[in-house]
């Protein structure tokens, strides 16, 4: 029965990729049913690689002026897919520990190539945790199945590319002087994200407030540790035209939390507290909503399942990102059409880029309209 099912699947998947696919209609129907792809199989390739970041990078815990990545593709017929693990060291994933996952996952064994939940699942039951790695997978296989149907995701999901947030752009912790002209660099953004938690939170806010009147969102990485002054600083921050307030206590103090989210004039949004679907349910009541991230839930397809039941709890949606290359951003940016807000200004971060993806335009994430996740390479 799960046989039949999956051939219509596959079926009704090639005869949707025939009128798809804008070449001519013999040599479509040629390469859907000419079965050579029944010899061809899944080749997966990755390699690490070091992002360089413009500026040094201060939030709540730590400063870096590097990221660790691993690029990956998989291979099909001649058609390639990308995809990236981010490893920001604080989340336990490195080059070593990438690397090492990838060598054990063997795409070559399936001939159903479309079947994303089954090969996706398989990944995921390599091992527990390893989430960036197994996003490099999941990004690559959703741009090679994207680009072998000859459409962009937001289209394969059947997303409007109009209805793509602003992104965020981040003001990180630096000398008011930095602050101030980090602001002023910024004018295209039309939200701005505070890294928050530390001493000197009003004095951040009052710093970016001389220079212009955005409107910011925070960030506080789990930097405050009591309900009360918290929601002190929320009030405070809402005079101060902020739209949300990110991850304010850390993710052990869930009474606290969902107190304060009952109490606050502004969002909550969990960012540190929820990584994969199963958090989703049980940020309900905790968080008026979540952030999600490829790297912390797998990829796109856990991501666009957490987005359903995020909606579903009549929940906020905010997609974010680490540091990343224009690979990983372009593969969040599809599913952006469906959030409420979104911070996906990884790529803008690097200096050593090595995709052409989706861009960031007047502060609007901007899809381009090419398949699969819509990403070139350019070094
Ligand atoms: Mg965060």
């Amino acid at each position: 029965m799960k046989q039949n099912r999956r051939n219509f699947l596959k079926t009704t998947g090639a005869i949707a990729g025939t009128a798809m696919l804008a070449g001519s209609a013999t040599n479509t129907f040629a390469n859907t049913f000419g079965r050579k792809s029944m010899s061809e199989k899944l080749k997966l390739s990755f390699k690490p690689y070091t992002l360089e970041l413009k500026h040094v990078f201060t939030v709540a815990t730590n400063s870096r002026t590097t990221t660790p990545v691993v690029l990956t593709e998989i291979e099909y017929d001649g058609v390639v897919g990308y995809g990236e693990a981010s490893m920001p060291p604080y989340l336990g994933e490195s080059h070593e520990t990438v690397l090492k996952f990838l060598s054990k996952v063997n795409l070559s064994r399936y001939d159903d190539i479309y079947d994303l939940d089954e090969i996706l699942a398989d990944v995921d039951a390599i091992e527990p945790g390893n989430t960036a790695a197994k996003a490099s997978v999941d990004i690559a296989m959703h741009d090679l199945i994207g680009k072998l149907l000859g459409q962009p995701w937001y289209n394969i999901w059947g997303f409007d590319k109009n209805k793509t947030p602003y992104t965020s752009f981040t003001i990180g912790i630096d000398t008011a002087d930095v602050v101030r002209q980090k602001t002023k660099e910024a004018s295209e953004f039309k939200v701005l994200k505070v890294k928050l938690g530390r001493e000197n939170d009003k004095e951040m806010i009052e710093t970016i407030r001389s220079v212009t009147d955005t409107p910011l969102t925070v960030d506080v990485n789990q930097g405050w540790k009591d309900k009360n002054q918290a929601l002190e600083m929320i009030q405070w921050l809402k005079e101060k035209n902020t739209l949300f307030v990110e991850q304010p206590m850390p993710k052990t103090m869930i009474d606290e939390m969902a107190w304060l989210t009952e109490h606050s004039p502004l969002p909550t949004i969990g960012d540190e507290s929820i990584q994969r679907l199963d958090d989703v349910k049980k940020a309900h009541g905790v968080f008026s909503g979540i952030n999600i991230k490829l790297m912390k839930c797998t990829g796109m397809r856990e991501a666009h399942k957490m987005i359903t039941l995020a909606k579903a709890l009549d929940m906020k949606v905010m997609i974010g990102c680490m540091t990343e290359t224009s690979c990983a951003i372009s593969a969040a940016s599809h599913l952006s059409p469906k959030v409420d807000w979104a911070d996906l200004d990884g790529a803008l971060l690097i200096s050593n880029d090595v995709y052409d993806g989706t861009k960031v335009i007047d502060g609007k994430v901007t899809l381009i309209d090419r398949p699969g996740i819509g990403v070139m390479k350019i070094g």
